[in-house]
């Protein structure tokens, strides 16, 4: 097979909230960048159908800025964001159209300078001394070689960084068990202040976990009502009813809705599947097709028990599968649950998150959430300690699994991508 060659500074594997703003940072900064995606679009999750949480902390203050906020206003200044909200359960909300942010995405990158290779995968890496010469690519029966000085990972999996040997742990501390993904999907002809009075008459039908008694306090129907842009979590009541009782075709115990910003859209975060590895495609197949499955069953469901539902119809399913959580990979530094529970800010803090500990159970039981004040990401993180020029971004950072169920919102992903962008680009340019 002919292999095509190419040279750059920096090559940026995924387009996603990680890995977007590393690729706008470094092209801004001086570098030649190339952007490889898979798909055929950018944005990774950011196209999924979810809410962008915690640009702001538990006070309501603002954490993060950058491209994440760069992102937003080019996105409000075409109607399609809302503000960031305050959420007492998410720290803030900010609601946006999914489908005009892939445009946006292509705008920022074509202005920025990034080149951009879609549909195309890395399948190979050669090494030498201890860096990473150039990486194999293959996309549509072509074998592409690039040769870089920094490779920046930011395909959520580290799928480069595990092509290269570089050394990674994934799930839970002690038990290894990963959060569950979901297949998203989004439903039409839903009235969610239907929903809202339903739990105004019966609050308890507000709990979402039993880890946090602020639920039933603050988030509550006022809430909703003073807040039609929001994400609704809730009905563990009537969720473990019906699963009692085996009427419930999901191993999970709340529902999630996302208002649209289409009227009488919601999108659906709500199907689970238990013992999934994201980043082995035997596992990510059985999860689709599971999840594809489960929509039609819980659609049934929703329309049969939920008030606002009972006329709801499939308007989307998100083509790929929303995986929270794989490897992580050892950096020069890790962030550590201690660290962020005492809200640490080290000097070369990079980024802050702010997000709730939100630990969805792969096992099948409830989420753990706790509220935390906002905390520092370290430049070490993003830099692989086994790899010289590797780099990574997003989800994949060095943290432990505690760590990542706070950082991984996509704010933080894209404050992680801007500083990734910017290092990379300064270890490559006079
Ligand atoms: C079900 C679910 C619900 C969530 N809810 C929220 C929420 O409400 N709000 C929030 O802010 N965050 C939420 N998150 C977390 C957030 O979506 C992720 O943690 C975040 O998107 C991670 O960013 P990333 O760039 O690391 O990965 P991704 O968003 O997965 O992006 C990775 C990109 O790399 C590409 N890619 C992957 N592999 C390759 C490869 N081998 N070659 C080339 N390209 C590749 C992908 O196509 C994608 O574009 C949720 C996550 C899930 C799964």
């Amino acid at each position: 097979m002919k292999t095509l060659k190419q040279t750059y500074d920096v090559v940026v594997i995924g387009g996603g909230p990680g890995g977007l703003p590393a690729a706008i940072g470094a092209s801004r900064n001086g570098a030649k960048v190339l952007l490889v995606e898979k798909n055929g679009f950018l944005g990774g999750n950011l196209t999924i159908g979810l809410p962008l949480l915690g640009y702001l902390d538990m006070d309501g203050k603002p954490v993060t800025a950058g491209s994440a906020q760069e992102l937003a206003d080019a996105l409000k200044e075409r109607n399609a964001c809302t503000e960031h909200i305050f959420c007492p359960n998410h720290n803030s909300v900010t609601l946006y159209d999914h489908e005009i942010f892939k445009i946006v995405a292509f705008e920022k990158c074509l202005e920025a300078g990034v080149e951009i290779l879609l549909h195309t995968q890395p399948i190979d890496v050669n090494l030498e001394n201890g860096r990473i010469k150039s990486v194999i690519l293959f996309g549509k029966g072509y074998r592409i070689e690039v040769e870089a000085r920094v490779f920046i990972d930011a395909s959520g999996d580290g799928d480069l960084g595990f092509l290269s040997g570089a050394r990674f742990s994934k799930g839970q501390k002690d038990t290894g068990v990963l959060q569950p993904p979901t297949v998203m999907f989004t439903l039409g002809n839903v009235d969610t202040d239907k929903t809202i009075e339903f739990v105004a008459k019966d609050p308890e039908q507000m709990r979402f976990c039993d880890t946090i008694d602020t639920d039933i306090n603050k988030y509550n129907a006022e809430y909703f009502r003073n807040n039609p842009y929001h994400v609704f979590v809730g009905l563990r009541k009537m969720f473990l009813e019906l699963k009692a009782r085996g009427e419930l075709p999901v191993d999970r115990d709340t529902l999630i809705y996302i208002k649209s910003l289409i009227p009488g859209e919601v999108h659906m975060n709500c199907t689970r599947h238990l013992g999934i590895d994201g980043s082995n495609v035997f596992d990510l197949t059985r999860a689709e097709i599971e999840g594809h499955l489960q929509i039609s069953e819980l659609v049934e469901t929703l329309r049969k028990y939920v008030p606002g539902f009972e006329n709801c119809y499939i308007t989307n399913i998100y083509p790929n599968l929303g995986v929270r959580e794989t490897r992580r990979f050892e950096g020069i530094k890790q962030l550590t649950e201690d660290s962020i529970m005492n809200g640490e800010v080290p000097d070369d803090t990079v980024a802050l998150g702010a997000y709730i500990i939100d630990i969805h159970d792969g096992l099948g039981g409830g989420t753990i959430v706790k509220h935390i004040k906002p905390y520092g990401i370290p430049y070490g993180c993003l830099v692989s300690s086994d790899i010289d020029n590797l780099m990574f971004s997003g989800r994949c950072i060095s943290m432990d699994a505690v760590v990542m169920s706070s950082a991984r919102v996509m704010p933080t992903c894209m404050a992680i991508g801007d500083a990734a962008g910017v290092g990379a680009a300064l270890a490559v340019t006079p």
